[in-house]
């Protein structure tokens, strides 16, 4: 069974728990390596959000800036505290970051320089917004159906196709090393309306293009009681030979390998044998 997960959260962004106790319950947990994934969200225009105060107050509010020069010492600072911590423990850790992937002009040219700048070890793209047509304006995933329709420029239709579109140019932008919850946008109810088949799958393609890999995440089955991506997108990344990660997406110690086990036999029935690694 996978004895590590590379997507975690600590108090750095919106874990409940600090760096030292996610690596000691890894460590009890007989881990080997884990991996270390805040969130990085830098966005112009992320406090004018639709939904900001509804964001902050579920999350920390200062996982979300919204200048990259502003956020460059706080990566820093994190990045050295991070290594001393991972000194301390008998596992290997690496340092990563969920980055959310923008798409108004310049953000990408920013982001590199910015990233260049951080001590890291590897990159996801967990994408958690809907974008505006020129990506200058932000909608948080998570309380999109708590809004009011009537807030906002576009159907529902076309932000979630938009939303598929920007996770392909996150691919193929070659930053990253694996693609967090490909279908996180089924929180939203009324994607079962909108199933975008072609749209998931175009996403695999790009995967398959790029030969970057893709977790299956449980955190799927805590919030919607099914995997992240589901079963037909899991099918066709074992298909289109894409490297697969068990990922826990673990806010807390007690989620740190959930239901990995049960993830393992769906990997097998599936007979997927190319799995992802850090090195
Ligand atoms: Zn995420
Ligand atoms: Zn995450």
């Amino acid at each position: 069974m996978q004895k590590f997960s590379y997507h975690t959260h600590t108090d750095f962004s919106d874990g409940d728990n600090t760096l030292d106790e996610m690596l000691r319950r890894a460590v009890d947990l007989g881990w080997e390596e884990i991996g270390v994934s805040d969130h990085l969200i830098v966005h112009k225009n992320i406090t004018r959000s639709v939904c900001y105060d509804k964001m902050v107050a579920r999350a920390h509010s200062d996982i979300y800036h919204s200048d990259f020069k502003k956020a460059l010492p706080v990566f820093q600072k994190q990045a050295e505290y991070f290594r001393n911590t991972a000194k301390k423990y008998p596992l290997k850790v690496f340092l990563g970051f969920e980055v959310d992937y923008f798409t108004y002009n310049g953000w990408q040219e920013e982001f590199e320089e910015f990233i260049s700048q951080i001590d890291h070890d590897y990159l996801i793209t967990g994408n958690h917004f809907f974008l505006s047509a020129d990506g200058s304006e932000t909608i948080d995933i998570h309380n999109y159906k708590k809004l009011n329709p009537e807030q906002f420029e576009d159907s529902f239709e076309v932000y979630l196709r938009r939303h598929y579109q920007t996770l392909v140019k996150a691919v193929k932008s070659g930053l990253f090393d694996f693609l967090a919850h490909l279908d996180y946008a089924r929180k939203v109810p009324a994607h079962t309306q909108y199933p975008m088949i072609a749209e998931r799958l175009d996403v695999v393609e790009a995967l398959a293009a790029q030969n970057m890999a893709c977790e299956i995440s449980t955190k799927g089955l805590r919030k919607i009681g099914d995997y992240f991506p589901e079963n037909n997108v899991l099918q066709a990344l074992v298909k289109q030979k894409v490297p697969l990660v068990i990922s826990d997406d673990a806010h807390q110690i007690n989620e740190l390998g959930y239901a990995f086990d049960k993830a393992e036999t769906t990997l097998e029935n599936l007979n997927c044998t190319i799995r992802f690694r850090l090195k």
